[in-house]
């Protein structure tokens, strides 16, 4: 036997399943593809820069980073709390009064939102925070929950949709209000945070709490069966349970009944300039509904270890996957940015430009059924997929397989649950 449990894919699912197994005693092995940890929370050193593979971020409420990770170590840097909108008058501010009551004043006059929609968002803030936990929240698509709630169709189209379009990764609004209320939650009770070291180090962190190789990296997983898996080098390993944490579609593919949702896809560009035209901490977002950029922020105004020092880092995020060259699409990039920053955009050096297929699994309504855990013995499954869609969910769906192999193992030990002893 090589291993009591090997673990297929060592993101964050799959680190925090290893860890919670480590934990209990239970001897595991995580087997990963790519040349390091993390999937898709990874950060490449490129030029003196940190770019994360895909713009993302640390919102410090998430119960399952609060758990395992140590906030101090990772030397976090906070974002402003609220958003800078780029609008057809201009860039516009919106703030979270709660936390900055002195801006409510001068934000007053602001053409974004009326005073209605920003008493309702305060409402919809404090609802969010005050919901008794297991209660769930009606399973209606975010656009439907908004437009309900009565905020105005200006607010939704220049602050909402591009707000939440650059969480769920999809402009449509056609995401599930409950993981609208859950992300609001976190947003509102923590602080939304890079780690000075790039979010891969999140992984790196995770990765450094396992026993000694605990993970052997480069070795894609070619079959699962149980207790067999299979790598591409045509090495067989032997274990008691087989946990599949890569991507659904991945895992779809090494055993057919494990079900995958859609993923939605995401373009992130990263270029260099000598000064950021916005100074403080803040993310942009384009409220005009036109032109390919959805938001955007200098990550070096967040966290100088972005950046070196005679330098400031630049991450524009554009949904999905456009077609053509990435130079057309930089481009395009360029150009708007130009009409929103001026002719000093020009002299800013694209760095890399980062396409990623399965960036967030769909999480339309009802989502919760349609990613299925695969139904044969001694095979389990984890990822954001079944949970949700973010850093938080995938370590959450980790923890949550530990204790189902756990389980299966002490049942085939014929050892006695607690629960079930005379
Ligand atoms: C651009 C972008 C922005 C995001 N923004 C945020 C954000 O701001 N906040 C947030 O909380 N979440 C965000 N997310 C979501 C978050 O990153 C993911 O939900 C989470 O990282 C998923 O983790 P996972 O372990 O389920 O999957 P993955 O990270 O995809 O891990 C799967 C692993 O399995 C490996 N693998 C696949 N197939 C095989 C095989 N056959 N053999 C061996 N290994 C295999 C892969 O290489 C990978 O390492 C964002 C995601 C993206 C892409």
């Amino acid at each position: 036997m090589d291993s009591d449990v090997i673990i297929v894919g060592a993101g964050m699912a799959g680190l925090s399943c290893a860890r919670a197994l480590q934990q209990q005693g239970i001897d595991c092995r995580l087997v990963e593809a790519s040349d390091g940890v993390g999937g898709r929370v990874r950060t490449d050193t490129f030029r003196g820069f940190l770019l994360d593979r895909g713009f993302q971020v640390l919102l410090t409420a998430y119960p399952e980073t609060r758990r395992a990770l140590n906030y101090d170590a990772l030397d976090l840097h906070s974002f402003y709390p609220g958003a800078l909108i780029y609008t057809d008058r201009g860039f516009q501010r919106l703030t979270d009064y709660r936390r900055r009551p002195k801006e409510f004043l001068p934000e007053l006059r602001s053409s974004i939102a009326t005073l209605s929609d920003k008493a309702r968002l305060a409402r919809l803030s404090s609802h969010v925070t005050r919901r008794p936990a297991g209660e769930l929240a009606e399973d209606v698509t975010v656009l439907e929950g908004l437009r309900a709630r009565t905020f105005s169709e200006r607010f939704i189209q220049t602050f909402f949709r591009p707000f939440f379009a650059g969480v769920f990764l999809e402009p449509t609004l056609s995401t599930t209000w409950r993981q609208l209320e859950f992300v609001l939650r976190m947003f509102s009770t923590g602080r939304t945070a890079l780690p000075a070291g790039g979010m891969g180090s999140l992984a790196e962190h995770l990765a450094t709490q396992l026993a000694e190789d605990s993970v052997t990296l480069r070795s894609k997983v070619e079959s699962v069966g149980p207790g067999l898996v299979t790598l591409g080098s045509g090495e067989k390993l032997t274990c008691r349970a087989v946990v599949l944490a890569s991507e659904g579609p991945e895992a779809n593919r090494l055993v057919p009944s494990a079900q995958s949702p859609p993923y939605h896809e995401v373009t992130c560009i990263y270029f260099s300039c000598s000064s950021a035209p916005i100074q403080e901490p803040i993310l942009i977002l384009n409220g005009t509904g036109t032109g390919p950029i959805n938001n955007m922020c200098f990550p070096s105004r967040i966290s100088r270890s972005y950046a070196k020092s005679d330098a400031e880092l630049v991450s524009v995020t554009v949904l999905g996957n456009p077609k053509g060259t990435n130079k057309a699409l930089n481009t395009a990039v360029r150009a708007q940015l130009r009409s929103w920053f001026g002719s000093t955009v020009e002299s800013w050096e694209h760095l890399r430009t980062y396409r990623i297929a399965h960036a967030l699994p769909s999480q339309r309504p009802s989502h919760a059924s349609l990613g299925s855990a695969p139904q044969e013995p001694g095979i389990f499954a984890c990822g954001d997929y079944f949970e949700s869609a973010s850093i938080n969910g995938a370590m959450a769906s980790g923890r949550q397989a530990a204790a189902a192999v756990a389980a299966s193992l002490g049942a085939r030990n014929g050892e006695t649950s607690p629960d079930t002893a005379a």
